[in-house]
């Protein structure tokens, strides 16, 4: 099951009387991560014996209401928005996890996928364990809760680190205590803040900003960081000698005003703009985004080639998922409710239009057709990453390989698919020049068809950190908030 998600846990110290005031902030912590996931959302505050948690498929305004997280009261907290494709769409799969074991609670908010997740859950099933959902997150937590009935919380976070693999950025409550974790590649992203005189861990620093905190930094690959409301304390468990952050946080996932991995998205997808207009200059009259997802782009474009920036294109705003209309005709509407052309700022013109990425190339199509149809003399499309060519299996719903247009056609054919006059992709070393960085740092398997990790039927592209290597790494604990 591929997944993309949302995750954001709070702790608030504990001389403050216990209140739903975590419960509130996480409510707007999720809703500032509702790009990230559309489908379900779930909240649990601890209230220093027993878990409470709302949970329901939706939208975070759909979900939870005044009354509701009024009554969510405690000073630690985990929250969850999830979007999954292939099935998963049922409230069991909601997070955060939650699981009372005789040693107490245990809530999970996972973001990432797990390559290995059936295995393991085969291995609990044949011990007797039974799992009510099909998220490789309740995998996570029953081996999480083997482990806390025989080890303390940090050692046996680490045990079950040894037997994961592929990405996973977590917010793990235990009894009153708040843990982030983050794979050893650092997949995901992950980081936390002072909020509120606490500690907030979310997704994106977007969040961070929304509940006025500050951004103390990302978590690092392999990292393990303890909080209680009164400080923190980091455990460097293992890490790869190269990070593999997720390249597609930075083109298309991730908010533009999140800092992620010490980048600011924003200034990225700036520079991803600037390095298309060097790669694929065309003569144009105007420079224009598809809306929302290629603005910061053509900004960039406009800016390093002179052409005008000037929107052709104006989305909804208000437009959730439409639901498939029979016929063509209200299926065209859809469309057009969706995304409407701004005719006199199209005819006669030659058009640069800037877009994130091409996956099925059925977007790219539609557009085009309706820049056309308003008039437009030329469509140039220009792509601000290079041709996805492979599946995600690390966390974001990519589409298969037969799905992707650019895994089986040329960049020639592509262009006539989407009837554009002319298709320039971004290059993977512009894409790096962009990120300011070096490839060997970043995920790039849906841009190579080679991982990071060893998913079965495919390249790996380097050699994975061995589990052994992984088990005798000290656990060191590198820095203290309060020590
Ligand atoms: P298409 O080529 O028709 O599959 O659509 C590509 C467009 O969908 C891009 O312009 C992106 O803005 C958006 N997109 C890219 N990746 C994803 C994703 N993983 N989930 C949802 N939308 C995406």
């Amino acid at each position: 099951m591929k997944e993309e998600c949302g995750v954001a846990g709070l702790i608030l110290p504990e001389d403050r009387s216990l209140s739903n005031t975590v419960a509130f902030k996480l409510y707007y912590a999720l809703y500032a991560l509702q790009h990230r996931g559309q489908e379900s959302t779930g909240i649990m505050v601890y209230d220093g014996t027993a878990p409470h948690s709302i949970k329901g498929m939706g939208l975070v305004p759909d979900v939870y209401s005044k009354e509701s997280l009024g009554r969510l009261i405690g000073n630690v907290g985990v929250g969850h928005v999830r979007y999954s494709t292939s099935g998963g769409s049922k409230i069991e799969n909601c997070q955060p996890f939650i699981l009372n074991f005789k040693g107490g609670t245990v809530a999970i908010s996972h973001n990432g996928n797990l390559v290995n997740a059936k295995a393991l859950k085969d291995e609990l099933e044949c011990e007797g364990r039974i799992f009510i959902s099909d998220s490789d997150t309740e995998v996570i937590g029953h081996l999480l809760v083997k482990e806390l009935i025989r080890h303390k919380p940090v050692e046996s976070i680490r045990n079950v680190m040894r037997k994961l693999v592929g990405s996973y950025s977590l917010v793990i409550h235990i009894n009153g205590i708040l843990y982030a974790v983050r794979d050893p590649f650092g997949f995901k992203p992950l980081c936390f803040g002072e909020v509120d005189g606490g500690y907030g861990v979310f997704s994106e620093s977007v969040a961070i900003d929304t509940l006025n905190g500050t951004l103390i930094r990302d978590v690092h690959p392999g990292e393990v960081i303890v909080f209680t409301g009164d400080g923190f304390e980091s455990h460097q468990i293992g890490c790869e000698p190269h990070p593999a952050h997720c390249v597609f946080e930075f083109i298309y996932f991730a908010r533009p005003d999140s800092v992620i991995d010490g980048k600011l998205v924003y200034k990225v997808r700036e520079n991803i703009g600037r390095e298309l207009a060097r790669e694929h200059p065309v003569d144009a009259d105007i420079v224009s985004p598809v809306p929302d997802s290629g603005i910061t782009s053509a900004i960039g474009y406009a800016r390093e080639s002179g052409t005008k920036y000037l929107e052709c294109l104006m989305k909804n705003r208000y437009i959730g998922r439409t639901f498939i209309l029979p016929g063509q005709e209200l299926r065209e509407t859809a469309v057009r409710l969706k995304m409407n052309a701004i005719h006199d700022n199209i005819k006669g013109k030659r058009v640069v239009l800037v877009d994130d990425s091409i996956v099925r190339g059925t977007t790219s199509r539609r557009i085009i057709d309706m820049v056309r149809r308003s008039g437009a003399s030329e469509v140039h499309a220009r792509v601000g990453s290079p041709a996805i060519i492979a599946p995600c299996y690390l966390g974001i719903d990519m589409a298969t390989r037969q799905e992707l247009i650019a895994s089986y056609k040329t960049i020639k054919e592509v262009e006539s698919l989407i009837n554009a006059d002319s298709l320039g992709y971004l290059s993977i070393d512009g894409l790096m020049r962009a990120l300011e960085c070096d490839k060997n740092d970043m995920c790039i398997g849906c841009l190579t068809g080679e991982y990071p990790v060893e998913i079965p039927g495919e390249n790996c592209r380097r050699k994975q950190m061995r589990l052994d290597d992984f088990n005798n790494m000290e656990d060191s604990r590198i820095a203290s908030s309060n020590s």
